[in-house]
């Protein structure tokens, strides 16, 4: 190769070099012209947050309560699951008080911010799941019974709860009761009275007898006979097996005691198996059921039967749980 031809073929390779350069910066200006322009205009605050991970909700003040949220010290994962279980009325106590570990109570559905220290100090104490241990605070069991009472503001409902922290008023008595059919010496609540008749229809339609003795009592029966069992037993005894006066769910007109034609008081196991098995079908269940007397607060009780409904009691018998357990999961906004 001459030294002549060599300087062109270098000639060349610059030549060809640099058009490389130039096509590839026009390629680059080309390209960048077409990609959507970065925006110029600076982030609104939503999506900040989104930015962040927050998932935004359709709700007035949004944006404020995850800004002062974040402020507290919450993770957006953590706001996000706030927004996701918590209830409207925990998510104002959340904001108005410092940061919380809220990890434990996510995804129960009857949480109450304001009982977060006696759900945890209740649920260490027993070595409960946490959704229990919130039900049961809710239901007033971390204190002894009667210790706190609440006045019944809807003593005529049919889904009433009636028990050792929930009271009718002493003057409370039912508009609507009625003699029982089958039983006309006997009183129970209207609403209650088509369907008792079709539990006993039903019972013996299995050779199961059923016979009401004891329905609806008043205020002053009831404190007759709670004062005339504290002259046989010691009031913690009594406490076990008799509703103090106003705490009754006698006094509802919704609860009956039953028993069985061969027995005084109470059912055969037979009978009380079958009332185990078929009364949610009526409306009505078994009130205070076996090893449960640390909710209920009473011993069980085969001969009690109340009545709330066909749709919750078959709930109830579904779910397996007392009615008070039930009332504050399902019937109680939280
Ligand atoms: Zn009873």
């Amino acid at each position: 190769m001459t030294h002549r031809k060599l300087k062109k073929e270098i000639m060349i390779g610059v030549v060809l070099l640099f058009l490389c350069v130039i096509i590839s910066s026009l390629c680059f200006v080309i390209l960048h012209f077409f990609q959507d322009k970065p925006n110029e205009k600076p982030l609104t605050e939503e999506q900040i947050l989104v930015n962040k991970g927050i998932t935004i909700k359709e709700k007035t003040n949004f944006i404020d309560e995850a800004n002062s949220l974040l402020d507290k010290g919450y993770s957006p994962d953590e706001i996000n699951q706030i927004y996701e279980y918590m209830s409207d009325q925990n998510i104002e106590q959340i904001l108005a008080n410092n940061y919380v570990d809220l990890s434990p109570f996510y995804q129960i559905s009857n949480f109450d911010f304001s009982k977060i220290d006696r759900y945890l100090a209740y649920q260490s104490a027993n070595g409960l799941e946490m959704k229990d241990a919130v039900t049961r605070v809710n239901l007033n069991l971390d204190e002894p019974f009667y210790q706190t009472v609440e006045t019944i503001t809807d003593p005529g409902s049919i889904t009433v709860l009636v028990n050792k922290s929930h009271a009718l008023p002493a003057d409370y008595v039912p508009e609507d009761l009625v003699n029982i059919p089958s039983f006309p010496s006997l009183q129970i609540k209207d609403d209650a009275v088509d369907d008792f008749e079709k539990l006993l229809a039903a019972a013996k339609l299995d050779n199961v007898y059923i016979i009401p003795y004891s329905t609806y009592r008043s205020y002053d029966y009831q404190n007759r006979l709670y004062t005339n069992y504290l002259g046989r037993d010691p009031k913690e005894v009594v406490d076990t097996y008799s509703a103090r006066p106003g705490h009754s769910e006698h006094q509802t007109g919704l609860a009956l005691d039953v028993r069985s034609s061969s027995h005084w008081d109470n059912l055969t196991d037979a009978d009380y198996e079958w009332m185990l098995n078929n009364s949610y079908k009526y409306g009505f269940i078994v009130r205070y059921p076996k090893n449960n007397s640390t909710i209920t607060g009473y011993q069980e009780e085969p001969w009690h039967i109340r009545y709330i409904g066909v749709e919750h009691a078959t709930k109830v018998h579904e779910l397996g749980i007392t009615y008070d357990e039930y009332y504050d999961l399902y019937l109680t906004k939280h």
